[in-house]
């Protein structure tokens, strides 16, 4: 291929020359003028230069973003550690503090916490219905307990076996109904 590259066309090529997106014979042809001319290779050292910096920085961003991240996730990390004991009130006013601050700034630690609240409560509200049905039973076993005790003392074991009689004959009686019914 012919070198026929002016300065121009070859400065309008020199940021994807740097970035290797020319096919080889047209890289070729710009390298080629570069070394000929000092003019477009200076230019061309400049260029350079600026998007070097330019992928450093972005680099460096992404790094920092990492950093970030990290730190994001050794707070939630914490967070997660003292979430029961927040709840629990189990932690000092410093890490209190803490923690609702992690709870303001992470939206999975907000989550979190709040799903936290919600099954707590939902355990909360089961205890207490729980030990409102234990109280009524508790009475309920006592009062029969007392009225029982109350039988036994009060009712003449006669009047027991007279009852048991009269059971026994209801029965007989309305098997014999039924018999004659069919
Ligand atoms: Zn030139």
């Amino acid at each position: 291929m012919q070198n026929n590259l002016n300065c121009n066309q070859v400065v309008t090529l020199l940021t994807f020359y740097i970035e290797n997106k020319l096919d080889i014979n047209l890289s070729k042809c710009v390298q080629e003028h570069l070394n000929s001319c000092p003019y477009c290779m200076e230019k061309y050292m400049k260029l350079r230069r600026i998007l070097e910096n330019f992928s450093e920085i972005r680099t460096k961003i992404s790094e920092e973003d990492k950093d970030f991240e990290q730190y994001d996730n050794q707070q939630y990390k914490r967070f997660k550690a003292n979430l029961s004991a927040y709840i629990d009130n189990e932690l000092t006013d410093n890490e209190n503090i803490k923690i609702k601050k992690i709870a303001i700034s992470n939206p999975l630690a907000r989550k979190d916490l709040e799903e936290f609240y919600a099954f707590k409560q939902l355990l909360t509200s089961s205890f207490n219905r729980t030990k409102n049905e234990l109280k009524y039973d508790f009475s309920k076993k006592t009062l029969e307990k007392i009225n029982s005790k109350e039988e036994n003392t009060k009712i003449n074991p006669f009047f027991k076996l007279a009852g048991l009689f009269m059971v026994i004959t209801m029965i007989m009686v309305i098997g014999l109904i039924n018999m004659l019914n069919f």
